[in-house]
C-alpha cells in the first residue's frame, strides 16, 4: 500500500508547488475564511498550511490519511457534479508517503484539538483554535532522485506563490498569507462575506476587482475591463446555461507579460485548449507585435457538462460541448474589447 501511495504521489506532487495547491484545496473545501502558509527552503524542507474551516473530529483524523478516504462525494452521481476541490481522496495519502507529516485540528464547535503524526499514527492533545493545519516536512526524503530535480529555493517559493495566486483570485472571500522563512511574502485580505460562486452582484464584482489588483497589481485593472457575457439559452432552473465574467484587455506593448492569463471553471483554476484558444481568437484583430492579453475568466457552467476527473492534479477539465464552451468565451471577450472603453 505504501508502494502504491508513492506511486501516486508521482502523479500529483512534482514540486512543493503541488503540496500546496492540495493544501489549499483542502483548506477551501472546509470551509476556511483565512488561509495562511508557512515555508521553509521553497516548501523543501517545511510546508504548513493553517485554516480556520471545519476542522476534522478526533476519530476521523487517522482516516485522512488513507488512500480514497474522501469525506467529499459518497456516489458516482456526485461524481457527475463535483462541488468540492477535491474529491479523489489520495491526496494526503499520497503526501504523507513521501514526506514527515502531521495533521493537527480542531473541529467546529468542540473545545479539544489533536496532533496525528502521518509517520507513526500517534494521536495526542493539543492546544489551537478551530480549524486544520496540515504540516509537510523533508519532501521527498525518502526520493533523493526526486529531490535531485527541484530548483533553488527562490525557484520553488515562486511556484508555490503562483499556486495560491491561482486559488486566490477565485477566492476574494478568503484572506491569504505566505511566510518564508519567517517573513511574510505576500497577505491578501479577505474582501468579500460570501463564496464568489456567481459573481451577480456588484458587491461580488467590486470584491473580484479588488483581489484581482492585490494579486496581480494595479496596472492589470488600469489594463483591463470587465467580462459579463451570458449565454441566451437557459438551464432548468432557467439561468442563462453558460456565463462568463472577470476582466480583459490590452496592455501597453511596455507592459506586456506572458504570465496574466487566468481561466476558471466552476471555481476551479484550469489550465485548457479550448480556452485559451478562445481566449486567442478574440484577440486576432486587436493585438500587435508580440503583445500579450491580459485576462483573468470565470466560466460558470452546468456541472454536468464539464468532466474534471480527467488527471490527477484536476488542472484539465473536458469539456461535453466544447464547441459551446469555445464560443462563449469568444464572445465574451469580443463583445468586451469592442465596448467603448469606461
Ligand atoms: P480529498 O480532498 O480528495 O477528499 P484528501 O486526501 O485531500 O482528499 O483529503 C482527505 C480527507 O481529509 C478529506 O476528504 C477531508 O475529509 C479531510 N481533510 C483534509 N484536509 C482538511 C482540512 N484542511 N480541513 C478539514 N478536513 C480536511
Ligand atoms: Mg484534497
Amino acid at each position: 500500500d505504501e508502494l502504491i501511495s508513492q506511486i501516486a504521489a508521482g502523479e500529483v506532487v512534482e514540486r512543493p508547488a503541488s503540496v500546496v495547491r492540495e493544501l489549499v484545496d483542502n483548506a477551501l473545501d472546509a470551509g476556511a475564511t483565512q488561509v495562511t502558509l508557512r515555508l521553509l527552503a521553497g516548501g523543501v524542507r517545511l510546508i504548513s498550511v493553517e485554516d480556520d474551516g471545519q476542522g476534522i473530529l478526533r476519530d476521523e483524523l487517522p482516516i485522512a490519511f488513507k488512500r480514497h478516504a474522501t469525506s467529499k462525494i459518497g456516489n458516482l452521481q456526485d461524481l457527475e457534479s463535483v462541488a468540492t476541490m477535491g474529491f479523489r481522496g489520495e491526496a494526503l495519502a499520497a503526501i504523507n508517503s513521501i514526506a514527515d507529516c502531521a495533521i493537527l485540528s480542531r473541529a467546529s464547535g468542540l473545545n479539544d484539538a489533536y496532533l496525528l503524526d502521518g509517520r507513526t499514527g500517534e494521536l495526542r492533545p493539543v492546544a489551537r483554535g478551530q480549524g486544520t493545519t496540515v504540516e509537510v516536512k523533508e519532501l521527498f526524503y525518502s526520493t533523493p532522485a526526486r529531490r535531485k530535480f527541484l530548483k533553488t529555493d527562490a525557484t520553488e517559493l515562486a511556484h508555490c506563490i503562483e499556486s495560491v495566486r491561482r486559488h486566490a483570485l477565485a477566492r476574494p472571500d478568503v484572506g491569504f498569507a505566505i511566510w518564508h522563512e519567517g517573513k511574510l511574502v505576500e497577505q491578501w485580505r479577505r474582501c468579500l462575506d460570501t463564496p464568489l460562486a456567481e459573481a451577480t452582484s456588484e458587491a461580488a464584482l467590486a470584491a473580484l476587482d479588488q483581489r484581482l489588483s492585490d494579486v496581480l497589481g494595479p496596472e492589470f485593472l488600469a489594463q483591463s475591463v470587465r467580462v459579463d457575457w451570458h449565454s441566451k439559452q437557459a438551464n432548468e432552473f432557467g439561468q442563462p446555461a453558460l456565463r462568463v465574467w472577470g476582466r480583459a484587455g490590452v496592455p501597453d506593448a511596455a507592459r506586456s507579460r506572458a504570465d496574466q492569463q487566468f481561466c476558471y471553471v466552476n471555481g476551479r483554476f484550469v489550465r485548457d485548449k479550448v480556452l485559451t484558444h478562445a481566449a486567442r481568437s478574440a484577440y486576432e484583430d486587436v493585438l500587435h507585435g508580440n503583445r500579450q492579453p491580459v485576462y483573468a475568466l470565470y466560466v460558470a457552467m452546468d456541472p454536468t457538462r464539464v468532466d474534471v476527473n480527467v488527471h490527477p492534479t484536476k488542472i484539465e477539465v473536458r469539456f461535453r460541448d466544447s464547441r459551446e464552451v469555445h464560443q462563449a468565451v469568444r464572445h465574451a471577450v469580443e463583445d468586451t474589447l469592442a465596448a467603448p472603453r469606461a
